[in-house]
Formats: C-alpha cells, structure tokens, sequence
C-alpha cells in the first residue's frame, strides 16, 4: 500500500526545490500519495500567526510524515516560528543532521569529514519566552528538563549504535550556565556509563565550533542542546561544501518532519540556481523511515553519481572539479537520468540494513523525587533612582521573616561588597534582590545553615504587599529553593 506524505512547498526556494524533489520521486517510482498544505509567509499574511491552517493538523494527524520546503518567518510582529511550532506540536524532540564531505569532487579543506549533528529539538531558548521589563532590559528564557535531556541524549548514543558510529562528543556551556548546560553535561556522563562500546567526550560549545570549523574530522556523533545544534549545523554544512547540501530528519515517538537545514534563500529565489541536495538528501532520510529504503539508495546513488560527473549548482561549481554549471532543473534531469546507475568513488548507498534507533521515553537515571523546599525569593525590581537611595531605603526596610541577602545587577554583586574598595558598576533599571527566611542561610545565600526553617507562599506574599506599599516597582518574582537540602540558584559574580 502506498504511504500517505504531508508535503509543504515553503517559501524563498522551497517550491523549486520541492518540484525538483517530487520529479525525483516521480521517476523513482517511490510508492507514496501526497497530500499539500499550505504553510509560510501567506499563511501568516492571512493572519495566522503560526504560519499555518488550522486544517493542516488533519493532513499531519492521517500521514505522521511531512516533508518540509523551507519557509520565511517574519521578523517582529508577533509572529511565531512555524518550524519551531511544528517540532513542539509534533513532540519532534531529536533534529539529525549528518554532514560529510564530497571530496574530490566539492571543494572542501576537509576530505574526510563525517559528522553527525543530533541536536535537542524542543527546549532551550526556543521556547520563546521573551519580555521587555525595563526600559533597557529583555529577557530570552532558557528553560531545559531532565527529561528532555535524557531523552535526546539517550537517543544520540542509541542511534550511534544503530548507525555503526563509534563516538559521541557532547558540546554544551557548563563553564557559565551551570544549571541548565551543567544538566545536559552530567546528563550525557550518567547515560554514557550505559554505552561502555562507544566513547564519549565533552567539549565547551565555544573550543567546539574552533574544532569542528578547523578539524571536523574528529567529530562523529555530536549531540548538543538546541541554540548551538542550529549553529553548528550550519557550520558543518557550509564546511563541507555548502549549506546547501545537508538535509535533518525531526523525530518523535508519533510524527516525523523532513527538511533540508537550510532556510528559504530569498536572496536567490525564482533564478533556477538553487541547490535541492539538502532537500534530497532530507527526502533520502524520510524513505528509510517509510521503509522504502530501495528508493532511497535508488535516489542517493543517483544524486552521488550526478556529483562525481561533475554536474553542479552553482553554490558547489568551482573550475577544479566541476564539469558543466547547471541550475536547479537541469540538476534534477542530470539526477533522473543517473537513477539506477551507481557512484564510482563515492560510497554506494546502503540502507537495506538500515536499523532504526530507538526511542526511549521512559527515565532510567533518577527514579525517587527530589525534596523540594521554599526558602526565599529574588525579587527583580525597576529601580530609576541612585544606588544610595536604594541602600537607604532597604537600610529601613523591616522584615521579621526574611534578610536581605543580596543585591545584584546582570549577574554581577552589588552589595554587600566582599572587596570594600571595588565600586559597584551600578546601572539604572533591573535590580535584584535576594531574600532569603532569616536563620536559612549563613554568610552568603548558597551557605545553607538550617534547611529545616520554612517559608511559604503567604509570608512571601505579605512580603510583596509591604514592597508595594513602599511603591517599589517589581517585574518579576522567582521562588528560591533548595532539592534535597541543596540551593537550585545562581549565585552572583562576586559573592
Ligand atoms: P538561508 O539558509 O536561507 O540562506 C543563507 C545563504 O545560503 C544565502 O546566501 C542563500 O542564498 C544560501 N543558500 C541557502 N540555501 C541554499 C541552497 N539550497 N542552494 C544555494 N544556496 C543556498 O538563511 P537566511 O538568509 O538567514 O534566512 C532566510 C529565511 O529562511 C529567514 O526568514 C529564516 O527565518 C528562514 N529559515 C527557515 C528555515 C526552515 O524553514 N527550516 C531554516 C532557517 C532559516
């Protein structure tokens, strides 16, 4: 029976490269029915600001499978990313990107380069949630979960092992967000002891990109968080030719989504000289989850087979090893022609034995709950006047249930100053101050003293109203705690 696939043309390049895609599949004989929707920049011009209909939902609840053109989402205006939408709707937790070389045949400084790029598909600054809460601050949440990283940390060692690869790297920035990178880091260090077969290694994001832009060679597998997979993934691509040539699987437990890695290119859209490799290369991806995996080396030999003949979009042509400049249609004919014909230097495409990586759901490191304790609460004000006024203010403040542990801006200590002699870089606007139960906490607010003193939700609350009564103008709340006797918060640079 053949399979039904929700197909999306995009915007910028999409459609000619998606025409070139399905021709391919045509003559391929791929044994599947195709279902449109319509998603991008009209969409969102009709007033849905997601950038799609509402009746596309149906479309991806009947396939599971959609392939996806790029798209061009707005800037501003309250528009939201129809890319990020469609992997948070569809539970697409894991973003695959493999990248390598197509040495000799496009220019590369790094023949030998075969990379892997798994990267967190849900979480992490993608979420979304910005404000504006002074006049010159905005904030970017980044919100991580153990699960999440469990989940697509497991899924990069299971898919190692199902691929043949022999090592996973994990890039994170634990060095500076310690909560949040320092999770995904010690997460992949508890998974790891899973996979004794597969060696592992870390690297701090930024050392990271220098190797993998300078070194791509040494990396196999890489499974990182959601912000620096986008970044590398380009830098992958563009490095082993052109961001034009790789295309990403998004997997869930229900759903699956195929695009190429690349956006809508508007800069060369409707001048037939757009490269469909990434796009192909995703399609490929998308016939091994159907299990049509003939078709996919049928179209992957094909594709090799046209890039040894030297048969190039221009974004790959160069005087070296090109042949013949073509653009985006006569691409696609060379590629039609070539199917059934096999690369000579190249590999050969293999995908009958293709094993399919396992997706585990379920948490195996941490099983008993953590005890979770209110013990205070950092309260983020607007202040427009002077740093003096604000210590003379807070000088008179009477509390009999919390102390005032500290006050910060951006991060950094104000008060109290451990060096007396420092001044504080104090700027006008987002101030935060800590206060923690009094009798908690001992010289700073990570020295717990007592963890058995309570606070709750009513002393906090009553604490609020006494602020407001001094017309102290609050944006933001957050609860401090402790999990299992321990502080769950920053401390400042400086305290
Ligand atoms: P881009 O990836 O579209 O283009 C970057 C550069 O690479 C451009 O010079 C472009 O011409 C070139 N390029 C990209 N794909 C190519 C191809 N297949 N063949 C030849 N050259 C190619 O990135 P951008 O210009 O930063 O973004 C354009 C739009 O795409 C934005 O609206 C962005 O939001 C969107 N975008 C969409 C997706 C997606 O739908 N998955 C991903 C990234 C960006």
């Amino acid at each position: 029976m053949s399979k039904t696939l929700t197909i999306a043309f995009g915007d910028g390049i999409g459609p000619e490269i998606m025409d070139s895609t399905l021709k391919i599949l045509q003559h391929s004989e791929a044994n599947i029915k195709l279902d449109t929707i319509e998603v991008g920049k009209k969409i969102y011009e009709q007033g849905f600001n997601s950038g799609l209909m509402p009746s596309a939902w149906e479309s991806l609840n009947n396939s599971r499978v959609l392939l996806k053109a790029p798209i061009t989402t707005p800037q501003g205006g309250g528009y939201k990313s129809l890319n990020v939408t469609l992997r948070k709707k569809l539970g697409l937790f894991a973003n695959i990107r493999p990248v390598s070389s197509f040495f000799p045949f496009i220019a590369t400084k790094f023949p030998k380069m075969d990379v892997v790029i798994i990267r967190e598909n849900e979480e992490d600054l993608y979420a979304g949630i910005e404000h504006r809460q002074t006049e010159q601050t905005f904030q970017c949440l980044k919100l991580v979960t153990k699960k999440g990283c469990e989940k697509i940390i497991r899924y990069a060692f299971e898919y190692a092992l199902a691929n043949g690869r022999k090592k996973v790297t994990c890039f994170s920035k634990d060095n500076i967000m310690k909560m949040t990178d320092g999770l995904f880091h010690n997460t992949f260090n508890e998974i790891a002891k899973d996979y004794p077969q597969i060696q592992t290694d870390h690297y701090i994001i930024d050392i990271g990109c220098a190797r993998l832009s300078s070194k791509p060679e040494i990396f196999d597998v890489i499974v990182t968080m959601n912000l620096y997979g986008d970044i590398i993934s380009d830098i992958a691509a563009e490095i082993s030719g052109s961001v034009g040539l790789a295309g990403s699987a998004n997997i869930g437990s229900d759903y699956a989504m195929f695009e190429a890695i690349h956006g809508s290119a508007p800069d060369i859209a409707n001048k037939d000289i757009a490269n469909p490799t990434g796009l192909l290369n995703a399609t490929i991806m998308m016939l091994v989850h159907i299990n049509q995996s003939e078709t996919a080396n049928l179209i992957r030999n094909a594709l090799y087979k046209t890039i040894e003949e030297g048969i190039h979009t221009p974004d790959i042509y160069n005087e070296k090893t090109s042949r013949k400049k073509v653009g985006t249609q006569d691409f696609t004919d060379q590629i039609i022609k070539n199917l059934g014909k096999k690369p000579e230097n190249l590999p050969l495409a293999n995908y009958q034995n293709h094993q399919k990586s396992t997706i585990n759901n379920s948490s195996t490191i941490e099983k008993s709950l953590s005890n979770k304790s209110l013990i205070g609460f950092d309260l983020f004000i607007d202040w427009q006047e002077s740093f003096e006024d604000l210590m003379a203010f807070l000088k008179k403040m009477e509390s009999e249930k919390f102390e005032l542990k500290m006050i910060s801006s951006m991060g950094l200590l104000l008060w109290p100053l451990i060096d007396k002699h420092s001044f504080p870089n104090f700027n006008k606007g987002l101030i935060i101050l800590r206060f923690i139960g009094k009798g908690i906490s001992g010289k700073s607010s990570n020295d717990i003293i007592n963890p058995n003193i309570k606070i709750n939700n009513s002393e906090i609350i009553a604490m609020l109203k006494y602020l407001d009564d001094q017309k102290i103008e609050f944006v933001k709340y957050e609860g401090l705690y402790l999990f299992d006797n321990k502080p769950a918060y920053s401390s400042s640079q400086g305290e």
